[in-house]
């Protein structure tokens, strides 16, 4: 069985394709979000999900979240004595819902159809894909996220012709594409996007805002489990705010409570160059598309953030009519990857949907301009693969060395749109080593070919030898080998995992640890206490009693949290 994954930046779903249709599937506390945030136990076992959201407060030093933003670099994440790049967080994701999805189909799940936002580069797939791997599951295709939404919708539209766009704007990262649905081909007419713009940045927004309305000094910034707080805290005021008009945002302190209420006009007024980047690439999309916002048949919301009301404003503006809200934004693109997953399965209710995708950079080397017979303007780009290009796609161009006698032709690979080399992102560099001989002679052909995957392949041929040269994109550290990959796979199946039958009890525990923390004086006592006598039952091991106290424990912390949520009403 395949399974289709959207992993996102701040929650992940997974997904099938079953009995006609997809459906999502439910982790071990009964939810289809399961935050991608992992936390480390005192004993070292990995927390997957919401309890880990709760010690990302109490426990910042062993927590991780946001990782999919460091997708295709090496950087590493320290949670305790280990350290961990962003494949393993993401595996570790990976694995939970791997784990879930076994549970709900009582098979083994080994194949995934994992979904990435269609500006990720070539390292940032390959990344994705390894995590994969180190989770055990061959990934069968990376699906761009916002054709995953349309492949959701398409579904439900298959009969009309329609071109419509996707507006993804999720936790981290920003999508926009182009798609036309006819006689049941879907294809991607363009896309564009923002790899730094998301629902994140608007509560990194609202917190500076916090900072500099309540004058709080910068070195504040510093205390880590301060910070997680007002994070939370800012979340919830964010999310609020999408349903009434105001909300305020309460950190204590030491012995001093911060509190500040915020409204939409605050919102837009700190988060206004976020909202202005919203534009550009819808802009570009389009213009890429060859299209007009009014050619446009429905434009589709993907991503929790654009809940936001200001967003859903925003879009109407741009486009001058209502965006399509059937689907629930947070789930689209999950059910697409599934959709996509049935489709690849050859499931029968799915073989009259075709689809093809898009490339969504230029992909091209660094050529020399002669200017005249002497000189010559280094650092240009020349691009093989046009930006949205359909893909697969494979592209060949001819190029001569500039100078007699070179023995060697060194090929620099960029990806971009800049006209100049510098201002593009370097891929790679591939040497062909020429034979000696008169420069036209020397001519080589170079191949880029690039799949559905957004995978590069490059082939360098000298004309006259016919001898070829494959790519290996080098000096790229965000990249695993093979060997790498096998070596991080073992070293997962070191790590403890939390039991999945035991995460209800772990998460109400995490939570409470968490409330703990924020509540004073008598509160703050009781709580203590009601956590002791739960600690205690779960050491007795007998189901009778621990589902009745976790339920108990679980309405008293509802309870609390409720009081702190009518503390944060504006008076
Ligand atoms: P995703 O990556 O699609 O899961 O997007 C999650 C993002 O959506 C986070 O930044 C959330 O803060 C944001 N989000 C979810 N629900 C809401 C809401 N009701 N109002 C505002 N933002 C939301």
């Amino acid at each position: 069985m395949i399974v289709g994954i959207d992993l996102g930046t701040t929650n992940s779903l997974v997904a099938v394709w079953r009995d006609g249709q997809a459906q999502l599937i439910k982790n071990g506390l009964g939810e289809v979000l399961t935050p991608s945030c992992i936390s480390l136990d005192a004993d070292g076992t990995v927390l997957v999900g919401r309890a880990a959201v709760e010690r990302l407060q109490t426990h910042p030093e062993l927590s991780a979240a946001l990782f999919k933003r460091h997708m295709g670099s090496s950087r590493l994440t320290r949670l305790g004595k280990r350290e961990f790049r962003p494949e393993e967080l993401s595996a570790l994701i990976l694995k939970a819902l791997k784990a879930d999805a076994e549970a709900f189909l009582g098979e083994p799940v080994t194949e995934a159809i994992i979904t990435v936002p269609a500006y990720f580069s070539d390292a940032q797939r390959k990344a994705t894909r390894a995590a994969g791997q180190i989770a055990g599951l061959k990934v069968e295709r990376l699906l761009n996220e916002p054709t995953a939404a349309a492949l959701a919708y398409g579904l439900h539209q298959r009969e009309a012709e329609s071109r419509f766009l996707v507006f993804d704007l999720g936790g981290g990262t920003f999508d926009v594409s182009v798609l036309e649905l006819f006689d049941g081909v879907m294809e991607v007419r363009a896309s564009a996007g923002d790899n730094f713009l998301g629902g994140e940045d608007f509560v990194n927004g609202l917190i500076d805002a916090f900072f500099e309305r309540l004058q709080l000094t910068a070195g504040l910034r510093k205390d880590e489990t301060f910070m997680a707080r007002l994070r939370a805290q800012t979340e919830a005021a964010k999310r609020l705010l999408s349903l009434q008009a105001s909300a305020t945002i309460q950190v204590r302190h030491g012995d001093a409570e911060h509190a500040l209420t915020i409204d939409e006009a605050l919102l837009e007024q700190t988060c206004a160059p976020l909202f202005k980047r919203l534009r550009l690439p819808v802009e570009r999309a389009l213009r890429d598309a060859g299209l007009r916002s009014s050619d446009l048949d429905s434009i589709v919301l993907a991503g929790g953030a654009t809940r936001m009301p200001l967003v859903r404003r925003l879009v109407t503006m741009m486009f001058g009519r209502f965006p399509s809200t059937e689907l629930d934004p947070d789930q689209v693109v999950a059910l697409g990857a599934a959709v996509q997953a049935g489709l690849k399965a050859r499931d029968a209710a799915l073989n009259e949907i075709v689809m093809t995708d898009v490339a969504p950079y230029s992909l091209g080397v660094e050529v020399g301009i002669w200017l005249d017979q002497r000189s010559v303007s280094q650092g240009h780009f020349d691009p093989i693969i046009e930006r949205n290009s359909t893909v697969p796609i494979s592209r060949v161009k001819r190029y001569i060395p500039q100078a007699l006698g070179q023995s060697q032709l060194d090929l620099q690979i960029y990806q971009g749109e800049s006209r100049m080399v510098r201002d593009n992102i370097h891929l790679g560099s591939l040497s062909v080593e020429l034979p000696n001989a008169a420069v036209q002679d020397c001519a080589v052909d170079v191949r880029f070919t690039y799949d559905v995957n957004g995978l590069l392949q490059i082939d360098a041929t000298v004309l006259k030898t016919q001898e070829t040269s494959g790519l290996l994109i080098q000096g790229n550290p965000g990249l695993l080998s093979e060997g790498q990959i096998a070596e991080l796979l073992r070293a997962m199946a070191e790590l403890k995992i939390h039991p999945r039958d035991q995460l209800e009890n772990r998460t109400v525990l995490a939570r409470a640890e968490r409330l703990y923390e924020q509540l004073r004086g008598m509160e703050r006592e009781h709580l203590g206490l009601q956590v002791l006598g739960f600690e205690r039952m779960l050491a007795g091991q007998d189901d009778r009693v621990i589902a009745p106290g976790r339920r108990a424990l679980s309405q008293l912390l509802d309870a609390l949290e409720r009081h702190s949520a009518l503390d944060r009403e504006p008076t």
